[in-house]
């Protein structure tokens, strides 16, 4: 059975993508490359996994060979491709140079660990290596229907543990007890994998990825939750609310309706053509004419997809232009050193006449009591 979300074209587009990239084939490994283009989930380990795709030819997966019942029964075993397994003490590296046969400029997917990729440097002199990402970048920055429709799935589901936490008891509790609490929620609301919890309280708050510590929540606190799952189709979710604990701490309402001002700006600016850095500067902009443009340390966002953070950047520099399809954060902050910080991140999708935000939960300041 194919899934929609793996479509046995997608090794096509990819021949064809490696072919304008000026690549001969592209070598992929265990990573979102490979799950995007077979939905075949491996493990990366030291013993080699590798879909070589030849620009012109048919594709072969290489596996070892006490892997290959897990290879075929995962979603690549319905793609018709041709899976070799390697014995214990074949050479891989060898076995997948005669599949390139006489590729001269090959991709590499872009995560694969180095001392795969040294070996291939010394299995074939005189290959050139390139990243794949200049083939496979442009498939997987522009979301299928059903791509959106997983992550739309995965905000939701994020949504819901942001709503639990609003009603969690945080007063006189540690933020790693509270952040034990948030993991459990989002397992509970049908994530296969808790991908991060930040809870940061008080000056914990000011350093963006701040995870959890043993700082206890105090009346008074401004608190970062910025949380994320994946879902069983392995899409990704991230998004961020900031509370506060009991009462408003001294200023940061007018912080908090900048940030909640510079956020809705960028969103409400997303449309096909606008580049990366534009969006980047829509929210910027509003933080730095209130003066906190100082206390804003990092880019707005960053693409979501198979991947946590993945392209395209919404970041100065960024000349890329949105298209339909695009998935990315915008999550614009002020970090206030030793007192405080906020963020407020949603996840947008591009479309053909502007912006879908995925998630839909308050943004809105509000005074927990828990
Ligand atoms: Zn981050
Ligand atoms: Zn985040
Ligand atoms: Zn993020």
């Amino acid at each position: 059975m194919t899934s929609a979300l793996y479509p046995a074209d997608r090794l096509g587009r990819a021949a064809t993508a490696a072919a304008a990239a000026g690549l001969d084939a592209l070598l992929v490994t265990p990573g979102a490359d490979l799950r995007y283009l077979t939905g075949y989930d491996a493990l990366p380990l030291e013993r080699l996994t590798c879909l070589v795709v030849p620009a012109e030819g048919p594709p072969t997966l290489v596996v070892p060979t006490l892997e290959r019942p897990r290879a075929e029964s995962s979603p690549a075993g319905a793609l018709g491709i041709e899976i070799v397994g390697w014995g214990e003490t074949d050479d891989p590296y060898a076995l997948t140079a005669r599949l390139l046969g006489h590729a001269r400029i090959v991709g590499i997917s872009d995560r694969t660990w180095l001392m795969h990729a040294l070996r291939w440097r010394d299995a074939v002199p005189g290959v050139r290596h390139e990243l794949a990402g200049a083939a496979l970048r442009e498939l997987r920055m522009r979301k299928t229907t059903e791509e959106v429709a997983a992550l739309r799935e995965a905000a939701r589901i994020i949504d819901g543990v942001q709503e639990q936490i609003q009603s969690m008891r945080l007063l006189g509790r540690t933020e790693r007890e509270v952040g034990r609490d948030v993991a459990d929620a989002i397992l509970a609301g049908g994530n296969t994998t808790v991908n991060f919890v930040i809870v940061g309280s008080g000056p914990n708050g000011a350093s963006p990825h701040h995870d959890v510590g043993d700082r206890v929540i105090e009346r008074g606190d401004a608190i970062v939750f910025d949380i994320g799952g994946t879902t069983p189709d392995g899409y990704c979710s991230d998004i961020t609310r900031t509370y506060v604990a009991g009462e408003v701490p001294d200023g940061f309402d007018k912080l908090y309706a900048v940030l909640q001002e510079a956020q809705a700006a960028a969103c409400e600016a997303v449309r096909p053509g606008i580049t990366c850095e534009a969006l980047d500067a829509v929210a910027r902009d509003v933080i730095a004419d209130a003066g906190f443009g100082e206390y804003f340390i990092h880019r707005t966002g960053h693409g979501i997809g198979l991947e946590e953070h993945e392209e395209p950047y919404i970041v100065s520099g960024n000349a890329e232009p949105l298209a339909p399809g695009m998935a990315f954060s915008i999550e614009p902050g002020i970090y206030l050193p030793g007192r405080h910080g906020a963020r407020i991140e949603d996840i947008v999708v591009c479309t053909a006449d502007g912006g879908e935000r995925l998630n839909l939960v308050t943004r809105d300041l509000l005074v927990l009591e828990g």
